[in-house]
């Protein structure tokens, strides 16, 4: 596989609508799949208003932003990824909704074609097991969102060959991103460290060792980190760190990864973060209040 020149997107959600974005803005054809017409009506009016705001920064000329826009088609037929080179699965986090995707695009991917999940906990060697193309299967892990953030790990399952590492490396780049390349191990590079501080944090507001507002005013003054660990928490979701953590702690069988009772505890609450209203701040006021 030389250059990628026509991406699929499976899923049009946050993660699928910022890839389908910056792929196209780098001159890419994307076609961008969803099973709800809704998501991909959603998708495209996102890209659109996140375009339009490039344009007033002066980051992206208007014809370029219309020319971007245009390389993007969308569909609701699972099977028309016949002409892609590639075609990058961001659904829902859910191995078996992962699978059955898998399972109606093989047949009608091109053989040469390659294929790659953005999982951010699924282990790529077992996904690509459960594809006709395991050697053509690799992890590419974008963050979000995705226009903004810089990084893609690039995650090799046991089977994934060199060429095909290379050639999403490759797009990655012409993306303006910058790759880290990671083994298949839980959680990978950047989650591995950083759910484990935000677990800490919470382990030590549950012991008292500070309230919320200490514990963050001391990462972010003390280390210099734009953000405090809880604050970040409500950002992500605790729901996500909570399941990041079990993850690790499945998969790498230490006690350390355990995650603290209180982080389960605000997830049992429904108390998510930000996309629930209320996590380990309140964020039904400006500022935000501290819950605890
Ligand atoms: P999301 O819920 O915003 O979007 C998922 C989309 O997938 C939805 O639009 C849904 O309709 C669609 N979908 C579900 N089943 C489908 C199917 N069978 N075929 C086609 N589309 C289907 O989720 P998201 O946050 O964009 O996450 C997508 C993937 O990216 C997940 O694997 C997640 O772990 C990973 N990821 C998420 C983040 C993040 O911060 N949100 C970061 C890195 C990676």
């Amino acid at each position: 596989m030389a250059n990628i020149e026509k991406l699929g997107v499976v899923g049009a959600g946050q993660m699928g609508n910022g890839i389908a974005h910056v792929a196209a803005q780098s001159g890419i054809k994307v076609l961008l799949q969803d099973v709800a017409a809704s998501a991909l009506d959603k998708a495209m009016a996102t890209i659109a208003k996140n375009m339009d705001r490039q344009v007033q920064k002066g980051t992206l000329t208007q014809a370029d932003r219309d020319a971007a826009i245009a390389r993007i088609a969308r569909t609701t037929d699972a099977k028309a990824f016949g002409e892609c080179d590639l075609v990058i699965e961001a659904a829902t986090e859910n191995e078996e909704v992962k699978k059955k995707i898998f399972a109606a695009l093989c047949p009608v991917l091109r053989k040469d074609a390659l294929l790659a999940t953005n999982t951010s906990s699924i282990p790529i060697t077992r996904l690509a097991a459960a594809t006709d193309r395991p050697g053509r299967f690799v992890g590419m892990h974008f963050f979000n969102p995705v226009p903004m953030m810089k990084l893609v790990e690039v995650i090799r399952g046991l089977a994934t060959e060199e060429a095909t590492v290379q050639a999403v490396a490759q797009l990655a780049e012409r993306m303006g991103k910058t790759v880290a390349f990671a083994a298949d191990y839980p959680a990978f590079i950047v989650n591995r460290i950083l759910v484990p501080m935000i677990n800490e944090a919470v382990f030590a507001l549950q012991e008292g060792v500070g309230d919320v507002a200490s514990i963050d005013a001391g990462m972010k003054l003390g280390c210099n980190h734009p953000m405090g660990p809880l604050e970040l928490a409500d950002f992500v979701g605790l729901d996500v760190c909570l399941a990041v953590m079990e993850v690790m702690h499945r998969g790498l069988g230490d006690s350390k990864y355990r995650p603290a009772p209180l982080l389960r505890t605000y997830v049992e609450a429904g108390w998510l973060g930000r996309k629930s209203g209320k996590g380990f701040y309140d964020h039904g006021t400006t500022p935000p209040t501290p819950t605890r």
